[in-house]
């Protein structure tokens, strides 16, 4: 007899998530390729069937990066596991660190670093706008002892993208290392680690990857290898000590942690297509989509929070319309349209829409879903609106602009 007291009080049976349209600042929508890779066998994380796909994930990787780093492979837990990662192994107690601050993800390495034991200095620039190099260099003549600098490349509270080749050349020039949050970027916008000499960088595996969310890509340059191998004090963290996880993805394949194996078929597959597409395509399909979404949503005279020169293709923020209830629109386009799109956080929450096209999401179906279903809700709730312009503008940017400027990867 089981006792009552662990009994439900309503019956629950298998769990059937509705089939949503994700246009938010992640996750993005699986491809379904990607979704049965992850439903094939179990295999046991030593199975030499298993390391030989490690291995290919690890080079389908660097081609994602653009790098020949050998310490290019996935950890095991979302973003933020890839970003304490970078942190906890390369700052050491009383280290000075460089951190740029244009929205919510550079807070957060601030915290890192404190966390660390490491002496934070803050480039602060204002949410929406890229980080300034200028102030990066001023702060770096203030401060001769640093040893690191980090910035998010891809700024998903804001949608502004930063020049992340100017500040590696200057970090490499005041002899700093690189800390670069690459989240949002990966896949999605032009990202070269090796050309941009790029030290240490995370992303993530459901936004333009296009992957279920809980993997973290990460890529370390010799340097930091080397870093780390001759620090003087322990890494605080067992699980992220990068000369443990080493041991089971490098040659040895000793065992650390049980490796999702599933979880990393998923991300293969993702790979996979991203190589069949071509980085260069992918990076044009975004680029794509956004122009066209753009188009639509200027026929209901939104504007962009972020400056055309800084704007992320696969990250739309847009102030929200004069006489809208953001939160009810956003309501309805779920429960009438399963289709979600992100809210604005801090000073922005209230203020602006997120709209995200990444990854499998950034396709010419959900652009057109979701300014028809922006048209409808408008117009239910009393705004005057034009039915049917915001998609005939996105189809004239389709028709001007065809996507055969790049030639798909065939092999
Ligand atoms: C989403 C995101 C993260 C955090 O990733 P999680 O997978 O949610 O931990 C970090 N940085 C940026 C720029 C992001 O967009």
């Amino acid at each position: 007899m089981t006792s009552t007291a662990f009994s439900p009080t309503k019956k629950i049976s298998t769990f059937y998530p509705p089939q949503r349209t994700l246009m938010g600042p992640g996750p993005s929508d699986t491809h379904p390729r990607v979704l049965s890779a992850m439903a094939r066998p179990t295999l046991g994380h030593l199975d030499p069937v298993f390391t030989d796909m490690m291995e290919e994930l690890k080079s389908l990787l660097r081609y994602a990066f653009q790098t020949t780093n050998l310490m290019t492979f996935p950890v095991s837990g979302p973003g933020s596991v890839g970003m304490e990662m970078c942190f906890v192994n390369m700052v050491s107690p009383g280290d000075k660190v460089i951190v740029c601050r244009n929205g919510v993800f550079g807070s957060r390495m601030i915290e890192n670093v404190q966390r660390c034991g490491g002496v934070a200095v803050v480039v602060d620039d204002n949410w929406g706008e890229p980080v300034d190099p200028q102030k990066v260099e001023d702060a770096l003549k203030q401060n001769p002892d640093t040893k690191i600098i980090a910035f998010v490349h891809a700024e998903t509270s804001t949608g502004a993208l930063s020049d992340a080749k100017t500040l590696c050349e200057i970090a490499q020039r005041y002899n700093c290392m690189t800390i670069v949050d690459a989240v949002t970027s990966l896949g999605g916008s032009p990202l070269l680690v090796d050309e941009w000499k790029i030290d240490a960088i995370y992303s993530g595996s459901q936004k333009c990857l296009s992957c279920p969310p809980g993997l973290s890509p990460v890529s370390f340059s010799d340097r930091v290898i080397e870093l780390v191998k001759n620090r003087k004090t322990k890494v605080q963290s067992w699980f992220m000590d990068l000369n443990l996880v080493l041991g089971y993805w490098g040659e040895t394949r000793t065992y650390h942690h049980t490796a999702p194996t599933n979880a990393l078929y998923s991300l293969h597959e993702a790979l996979v297509i991203l190589y069949e597409e071509g980085l260069e395509h992918s990076w044009a399909r975004h680029q794509r989509n956004h122009e066209a979404l753009k188009a639509g949503l200027e026929t209901f005279g939104t504007k962009y929070l972020v400056d055309e020169e800084y704007r992320l293709p696969q990250l739309n923020s847009v102030y929200i319309p004069d006489g809208v209830d953001e939160k009810e629109v956003r309501r309805r386009l779920l429960a009438e349209y399963n289709l979600e799109i992100g809210a604005g956080l801090g000073d922005f929450a209230g203020k602006i829409w997120r709209f995200g096209l990444m990854g499998y999401s950034s396709k010419i179906d959900n652009v057109m879903l979701c300014l028809n279903a922006l048209e409808t809700v408008f117009s239910d709730m009393g705004k005057k609106v034009d039915i049917g312009s915001a998609q005939a503008a996105a189809h004239k940017v389709y028709e001007e602009n065809a996507l055969n400027a790049v030639s798909v990867r065939t092999s």
